[in-house]
């Protein structure tokens, strides 16, 4: 299997036509062998039905993962990696925003050499007040703390190959976060700019609310890749600064009151070098509390964040 696209689907049945007919389009004159997994997350509409209709007819490309309740964009588009099984993997939105004619041009990067190849919706067509402009600043923001520079991490159409995708758990909102995982593990990455359309039917399922979740995304993210599996870094690190603080501090108030004779109580800088010392010391053994936990996390079982209702088009051992 050379490729696999990842579709999510939430309340999408007026779309899901069209998207059939551009995939079918975009895919079948690329000669490849092609899968497309489309994940049911959780629809209240047809969306199963016309996914199912048209795994039936054609099992050999279609295949659907359905869950039972709505688990979130980011859980659908890991349930469709974990199902997929081509060597280039192609995430995309199933509301017809993002445009299937793209996928060769993200292909033919890949083929240059890239292991990661982002969507940028350099022309996006969505609101400009609840949408764009908070996207823009997450993208500046998300691009200087991490250090890998995109315009654009919310586009879902990106081109990944399958191994800079193992290894990591998606949570949270993080499928936007993959590229700065990939890049942890050495991944090439560039970006083209793709089309983007707005949408015809159905409505967004955000708002300005999903970017202070990105935002928080944001710190684990980094806190994760940077110091995942060293935390005694940030937290000893922490703690000792405030260590030598308040060891300052109390030197001071101690030769103060030696030589000017001030006393040492009477002074607020008492108070906020124990305090330091406190915190500082609280710090230290809370970092090693992380360095348990980190172990627990890199070494117990890899659980999936999602459940998995029914499989359609799998081979029976499967389901
Ligand atoms: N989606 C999903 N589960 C959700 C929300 C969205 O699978 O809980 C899918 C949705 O069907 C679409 C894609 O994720 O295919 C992007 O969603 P949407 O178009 O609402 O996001 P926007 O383009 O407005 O950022
Ligand atoms: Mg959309």
């Amino acid at each position: 299997m050379n490729l696999s696209l990842v579709i999510p689907v939430y309340n999408e049945q007026e779309n899901l036509p069209f998207l059939f007919d551009a995939i079918y389009q975009a895919v079948s004159p690329l000669n490849l062998k092609w899968e497309a997994i489309f994940v049911n997350d959780g629809s209240r509409d047809q969306s199963l039905a016309g996914l199912t209709e048209q795994a039936l007819r054609d099992p050999e490309h279609i295949r659907v993962v359905s869950f039972r309740r709505n688990f979130g964009q980011t859980a659908a588009i890991a349930a469709g990696i974990d199902h997929s099984r081509g060597e280039i993997i192609v995430l995309l939105d199933a509301d017809m925003q993002n445009d299937p004619a793209d996928i060769k041009m993200l292909l033919d990067k890949l083929d240059e050499g890239y292991d990661l190849v982002s969507g940028w919706r350099k022309n996006r067509k969505d609101n400009a007040v609840t949408r764009n402009f908070p996207s823009m600043v997450a993208n500046s923001l998300i691009s200087y703390v991490t250090g890998v520079k995109l315009h654009d991490y919310g586009c879902t159409l990106k081109a990944y190959r399958r191994d800079v995708l193992e290894g990591f758990r998606l949570y949270g909102e993080m499928h936007r976060f993959i590229p700065v995982y990939a890049s942890s593990v050495g991944a090439k990455i560039t970006e083209v700019a793709v089309n983007h359309h707005p949408r015809k039917f159905g409505k967004t399922k955000y708002g300005l609310e999903r970017t202070v979740k990105v935002i928080l995304d944001l710190f684990t993210v980094k806190f994760l890749v940077s110091y995942g599996s060293k935390p005694i870094y940030v937290f000893g690190g922490t703690g000792m600064l405030l260590i030598i603080a308040s060891v300052l501090l109390l030197a001071y108030l101690i030769v103060r009151r030696i030589f000017f004779m001030v006393g040492i109580l009477s002074s607020p800088f008492f108070q906020i070098g124990v305090m330091f010392f406190i915190l500082g010391f609280q710090s230290v053994l809370m970092g090693l509390i992380a360095e348990l936990l980190a172990r627990t996390y890199h070494e117990s079982q890899k659980k999936t964040i999602y459940i998995v209702h029914k499989r359609i088009g799998f081979p029976p051992e499967n389901s």
